[in-house]
């Protein structure tokens, strides 16, 4: 199937004036991999990308999108280097969740999508005694010995059929960069409010904002495993029609949106204002800031080699589009990723190999483009402290 200017949108089915934002062939259908040989790494799966906007709710979606391309079993890592500026946003977001509840009740926690529940931990360990218990979901979690005590995760997906293991005295719920992976968003969402039966239990959602990526002209910001990027109008227009009301408020620097909901008190639909003109200007934008980092790259070439700094979401993308363009001229020569489990790996489809820093500065890399610009001050330092000055450039800036 390929995706027309008709698909309707997912979350409200409107099929007039919506946008398609971005059209890809032959994109990895996984970005957080890192494969042993260059051969695995140009032969990698991939799948079509049309990001769809719609111009009613503002729900971004990948209109050719095939769920049977990924699997989250055991193997998935969505790892992230943990930054000192990461580790402070999971410390906010973790105090927010517990001083949701009042300071002499317990707190009895689920969370939806926990990974390797290390987010679980962090609300267990900060809420000092007060988390009684804690949940989570998550088909592809190893990590049984590192739970904390009065903690369980079940291995699977969270759909209707798991309502009924959310235990009664329940009083939060949490779903943290979970959603944006999941295409069929009315099953999901029906199966996250289910258990929101009472005004006492709260439900918390953080995933990427669509409206940042549009703003920023962040084109690396879209690719396969992200099918469904929601923004906070079409957060609440989906979520008010399982009967929550919500509000949504930026995290992360705006990268990430972090959504809380109840059980709806509101007889009425909520008024949802849509910015119409962003689609149009995300598309003109996009295509001229590509065309600069392709001069850019171009140009620094006759330096040195120019690396990205991020082997993660970003830096594939990124890597993948600017080599495309870049064809045969000189390009990304490598990534550069403080992560040791993917240093002397390639990045998929591109086959752009990853280096630690210390090997990046023996290559004489001249130039550096950081991919996610909360990193940038970390990453500046680090250099410096290295006795590396090589040029830095940063996306998205
Ligand atoms: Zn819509």
């Amino acid at each position: 199937m390929t995706a027309d200017i008709k698909t309707p949108c997912p979350i409200c089915t409107n099929t007039i004036s919506n946008s398609i934002l971005a059209s890809r062939q032959n994109i990895p259908t996984l970005q957080n991999v890192a494969l042993r040989s260059h051969n695995d790494a140009v032969n990698f799966p991939t799948g079509t990308l049309t990001m769809m906007r719609c111009s009613k709710c503002s729900f971004v979606w990948n209109a050719d999108f095939q769920q049977d391309k990924i699997s989250y079993d055991d193997g998935y890592n969505n790892d992230v280097t943990y930054s000192g500026y990461y580790v402070a946003h999971l410390e906010k977001m973790a105090d927010r969740i517990i001083n949701s509840v009042p300071k002499d009740k317990p707190i009895h926690y689920v969370e939806v999508g926990c990974g390797e529940a290390d987010f679980l931990r962090l609300v267990v360990e900060r809420a000092n005694g007060r988390c009684k218990t804690a949940i989570g979901f998550d088909p592809s979690f190893t990590g049984e010995e590192n739970l904390p005590e009065g903690s369980l995760v079940h291995k699977t997906f969270f759909g209707p059929e798991q309502v009924e293991l959310v235990p009664d005295q329940t009083n939060i719920i949490c779903s943290r960069h979970t959603i944006e992976h999941v295409p069929d968003v009315h099953s999901f969402v029906s199966a996250l409010a289910a258990p929101m039966t009472t005004e006492a239990r709260k439900l918390f959602i953080e995933t990427p904002d669509a409206n940042w990526i549009l703003k920023n002209t962040a084109f690396q910001d879209f690719f396969y495993e992200h099918c469904s990027i929601y923004t906070p109008e079409s957060m609440e227009t989906i979520l008010n029609e399982y009967g929550l009301e919500s509000n949504t408020y930026a995290a992360y620097d705006g990268q990430y949106m972090w959504t809380e909901a109840k059980l709806s008190s509101k007889q009425s639909s909520p008024e949802i204002h849509i910015e119409q003109n962003l689609a149009a200007e995300y598309i003109e934008k996009s295509t001229s800031m590509l065309d600069e980092w392709k001069r850019f790259i171009h140009e620094r070439s006759q330096y040195g080699p120019v690396a990205v700094w991020g082997a993660a979401s970003k830096g594939v993308t990124f890597t993948l589009l600017l080599s495309e363009m870049l064809k045969n001229d000189a390009g990304i020569t490598c990534a550069i990723d403080l992560n040791e489990a993917k240093q002397d790996c390639f990045m998929p489809i591109s086959g752009t190999q990853i280096v630690s820093p210390k090997a990046a500065q023996n290559m004489g890399v001249a130039t550096v483009i950081i991919m996610n610009p909360n990193y940038a001050d970390e990453i500046e330092s680090m250099t410096a402290d290295m006795g590396w000055a090589p040029k830095i450039a940063i996306l998205n800036d």
